[in-house]
Parts: C-alpha cells; sequence; structure tokens
C-alpha cells in the first residue's frame, strides 16, 4: 500500500531546539560575557551563540534551531535597574544583521517574536509578573496587531533578505482578537496554544495556520536542581534536587512518548539567564546546557529529523493537503500549491522496494525507518503528477 510518510524522508519523529527573545542586547550582570549576551555579541568567542556552539551544536552539529526574534529594542530589559545595559533595534547595527545572515546560512530560521516584545506599567518599578505587560495583550484593535506584525516581516526582509513565515506570541499570552491579527498576516505556522503541548494537529484563521506544538521544556533534566537567584524560591527547592534524579526518569518518558507516537519534538529555551529584575531567566541555554546535551544525547541514536520549525510545518502542510491515487501501474499526487512552498518535497512509503518514473526521471526507493521511500519534489503552482509505478 502506498501511503504519504508521516514525516520527511520517514523519519519517525521531527525535533527542533526552538530559542526566544534572540535581540541585539547585553547586560553587564555576570563576570562571564556568555550569560549577559542576548545576541549584541554575534557568534565571536565569548558570544551566547559561541558557548551554545561549543557545548552543544559542536557534539550534536545536526541541531536546526527555530529563533524567536523581536524586532525593536528589547522591552523587557528595562534601564532603569542599574544594570549597564546596551539594546538596539533590527536595522541598526550591521554586525547584527550579519550575524542573523550567518545563522540562516548554517539552515536555522529566523521567526517573529513580536516588535519589543510589550511593556512595563510602571518602568520605575524592576519587577516583572503583574508590573509586565506581553505585547499581544496591548493590541487593540487588529488593524494596529497586523501594522505591527507587518512592519516586522518587511524589515526582516530588508535586512536579512529572508521570509519570515512563522512566529510566537510573546510570553504566549494572546487575547480574543490576537488569533485574527495572525490569520490577516497569513503565517504558515504559529506558536499561539501555550506551554507544552503535544498536539500538532491544530490549524486556525481562515488561512488554515498551523499551530505549532512546544512539547518539552529545555531545562528538564535539571528543573529541580538549578539556583534561580530568588531567595525564598530557593530555600525551597534545597530538597527538591533530591528528586531530580526521579523526575530525570519521567522526562526520558515523555521524550520517547513524543517519539514512539511521531510527535513533533519541540524544545522550547530562552536565549541568556540574564535579566534586569536580578533572577535567572526561568529555562535558558546557559542554566539548561546539561540538561540539552541530556535531551539531545537521547535523540541522537534515534530516527530523527532536525529540522527548523519553517521546515516541519512546511512539510505537515504539504502532506495534509496532497491526495495521493493509484492503480496497478500508476500512481498520482495532487497539491495545489497556493503557498508557493518551494525547494521541498513530499515522501511516498511502500512495504516493497519500487519506482516511480515520470518521463526521463525516475526516483528509486530506499529503505527507511522499516519502509521504503521515494522523496517527490513538489513544484511552485498545480502539482499533478502522474508516475508510473515499477517493483524493483
Ligand atoms: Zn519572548
Amino acid at each position: 500500500m502506498f501511503k504519504i510518510a508521516a514525516w520527511y524522508d520517514n523519519y519517525q519523529a521531527p525535533a527542533v531546539l526552538m530559542i526566544d527573545d534572540l535581540s541585539d542586547a547585553y547586560i553587564d550582570l555576570y563576570p562571564e560575557s556568555y550569560k549577559n549576551d542576548w545576541g549584541y555579541l554575534g557568534d565571536q568567542e565569548g558570544s551566547a551563540y559561541h558557548f551554545l556552539q561549543q557545548e552543544l551544536l559542536d557534539f550534536y552539529p545536526d541541531i536546526k534551531i527555530t529563533f524567536f526574534i523581536p524586532y525593536l529594542r528589547h522591552g523587557i530589559l528595562n534601564e532603569n535597574c542599574n544594570y549597564p545595559i546596551q539594546k538596539y533595534a533590527l536595522g541598526e547595527r550591521l554586525e547584527y544583521q550579519q550575524f542573523l545572515q550567518k545563522l540562516i546560512a548554517s539552515g536555522h530560521e529566523i521567526a517573529h517574536h513580536g516588535s519589543n516584545h510589550g511593556r512595563y506599567v510602571n518602568p520605575n518599578l524592576c519587577t516583572v509578573g503583574q508590573n509586565w505587560i506581553h505585547e499581544w495583550a496591548l493590541f487593540d484593535t487588529v488593524e494596529k496587531g497586523v501594522n505591527v506584525t507587518q512592519k516586522g516581516i518587511e524589515l526582516f526582509k530588508q535586512t536579512t533578505g529572508v521570509t519570515i513565515v512563522g512566529g510566537k506570541y510573546c510570553g504566549y499570552v494572546a487575547i480574543q482578537n490576537s488569533a485574527e491579527i495572525i490569520d490577516q498576516c497569513n503565517f504558515l505556522y504559529w506558536c499561539d496554544n501555550g506551554h507544552y503541548q503535544s498536539n500538532d494537529t491544530h490549524y486556525f484563521g481562515k488561512n488554515r495556520i498551523f499551530s505549532f506544538p512546544t512539547s518539552f521544556a529545555g531545562n528538564k533534566f535539571i528543573r529541580l536542581s538549578y539556583i534561580t537567584g530568588d531567595a525564598s524560591r530557593d530555600r525551597q527547592k534545597r530538597y527538591m534536587k533530591y528528586l531530580q534524579p526521579l523526575y530525570n526518569l519521567l522526562a526520558y518518558y515523555q521524550l520517547y512518548q513524543l517519539y514512539k507516537h511521531r510527535k513533533i519534538i519541540s524544545i522550547q529555551e530562552h536565549i541568556s539567564p540574564s535579566t534586569t529584575w536580578g533572577t535567572v531567566q526561568s529555562s535558558n541555554i546557559v542554566t539548561d546546557i546539561k540538561s540539552l546535551n541530556k535531551i539531545f544525547g537521547f535523540l541522537c541514536p534515534r530516527n530523527i529529523w532536525y529540522a527548523t520549525c519553517a521546515e516541519i510545518a512546511t512539510y505537515r502542510y504539504i502532506k495534509e493537503n496532497s491526495i495521493l491515487e493509484w492503480d496497478s501501474n500508476k500512481l498520482t499526487i495532487y497539491f495545489t500549491n497556493t503557498r508557493k512552498l518551494s525547494e521541498t518535497v513530499l515522501s511516498i512509503t511502500h512495504q516493497n522496494p519500487f519506482s516511480l518514473q515520470q518521463e526521463c526521471v525516475i526516483y528509486h526507493s530506499e529503505q527507511k525507518n522499516g519502509l521504503q521511500t521515494v522523496n517527490i519534489p513538489i513544484t511552485d503552482g498545480y502539482n499533478e503528477f502522474e508516475y508510473t509505478i515499477k517493483d524493483n
């Protein structure tokens, strides 16, 4: 029986590292520069990215990252809190633009994450919580939200040449009109459904935006043992660290369940531990580096498709919108490419070896994850491909 594979090349499951809040910013807080860096230092030695490269990507070079990036000066870094801050908007410093272009050239993705991420109710207070409002909760009209969001898409295009296709609500906070804003901007995917949901079959809006799940916390394997910098929380946690090994068993089980059921494994992180409110940013690549190594160490021997959110959403979209028909020697695929997705494929599986021939081009199947698989290119416009099936 011919089938459209669940994932590209019939991989068992896709995995992406999602890093929020990369920004052209730096807070002078810790003696080590990589802990202070939010993106200002680019990929130079001492930067947050260089730390990630050395401590994770060098060991697991297949990892793909989607960076969720606010395009204005990051609002949550408060200038009134006695920590020297440098922060810039996208387009203000060429070095930062070049850094983003390098990330894209390395196969990573940059995605939308608001303009300035939100604002303080009282900027003279250094606390967040009740004193901070995330960006999408501030859009009183759909029109305003669409304008601010479109401006970001245009600025990314101008400065880096990239077409943004997805994004995430700041702090996952949305109000009634938020979905309408995202729908009007016609993103391919959007992380809209709060933390740690493995449901990857949800779409919203007239344009059927793929609701991208956030399925695994990057800090799972250290959550009970790290020091937050908040004295009362750290006092409460002082015995919890002994439960971490037990909690790890649960974390491995959850990770395996995502893998086994062919769900999207999307690992949630932030770029930096440094904040202007004094405590460590919950879930960040520096504090969580051991946890991230455990996660990717678990995934490494398995049949994982390392891909960006955009690549995963693209495959999912084509799969859901394609029709496959076959009889004894003909296989036809129908797909209307209204989103103009290019340089992409659809993977077809069968139990036995087979070939598909279209005029002079022949695709021979290969054994992938227990099934014979071929990858058929998808082109712009209406795709109606008829292939002659040949037994190998
Ligand atoms: Zn954020």
